[in-house]
């Protein structure tokens, strides 16, 4: 999952992008109004968290012309405004949610936590063969026994098991799980693939199937 924090305080952005990375999000900073918009218009991510005092653009703004583009993305509001008026304001601008500065980390976690869950009606238990996911509780299971993954090696086997019967290309997993900064032409995903297959004690094919040159997949009917 990939999500866009567009927010000028340095300190707050990288306190949300390290922490949000701990949880296995890719995530990608914009400084400013402008850049968030570009971003934010760019279709590329799951969720915006949307600061409201911004140079440029202000925040309410971006999610005015989000909306009026019909794009659904989930927003939510992080801004120091807290009168009812306010409130109401920014969400009849399209905003799903809305926290307070200054906020817990906790907080903001559980409401991306809500957005994400009801936009895709995501199931917190996956399954696929003898594996199984708790991504609620952040845990897996290959046979029952509980198997230690890496962040990226979490995240990549919930992308793949989520979009089961469908064949990933390595862009869009390198779109959900990294961030921009990540370099396209490496083989990265591959070496996390075998590293995967070897913790969870698949040979080779057996549920991640590789479409050679394209990407990988779990098929619909494990
Ligand atoms: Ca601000």
């Amino acid at each position: 999952m990939r999500i866009l924090v567009v927010e000028d305080e340095p300190g707050i952005a990288r306190f949300l992008k390290q922490g949000l990375e701990e949880e296995s999000y890719a995530v990608d900073i914009a400084e400013n109004g402008r850049t968030g918009l570009d971003c934010a218009l760019s279709g590329e991510y799951d969720l915006i968290l949307l600061d409201w005092m911004l140079p440029g653009i202000s925040g309410v703004e971006i999610c005015r012309q989000l909306r009026t583009k019909d794009s659904h993305t989930p927003v939510i509001f992080l801004t120091a405004k807290d009168t009812t008026d306010e409130v109401v304001f920014g969400l009849q601008a399209g905003a799903n949610d809305y926290v307070k500065k200054p906020f817990h980390f906790e907080e903001i976690l559980e409401r991306i936590r809500v957005q994400l869950r009801s936009v895709s009606s995501n199931h917190s238990k996956l399954s696929a063969g003898k594996i199984e996911m708790d991504v609620d509780a952040h845990k897996v299971f290959s046979n029952g026994d509980e198997i230690n993954l890496t962040q990226k090696e979490f995240a990549l086997l919930e992308y793949l098991m989520r979009n089961k019967g469908k064949v990933c290309r390595r862009t869009r997993i390198i779109e959900s799980i990294w961030n921009h900064q990540f370099d396209y032409n490496t083989g990265v995903i591959d070496v996390y693939i075998n590293a995967l297959r070897k913790k969870l004690d698949l040979a080779s094919e057996d549920i991640i199937k590789t479409v050679r040159g394209v990407g990988y997949m779990i098929d619909q009917e494990i």
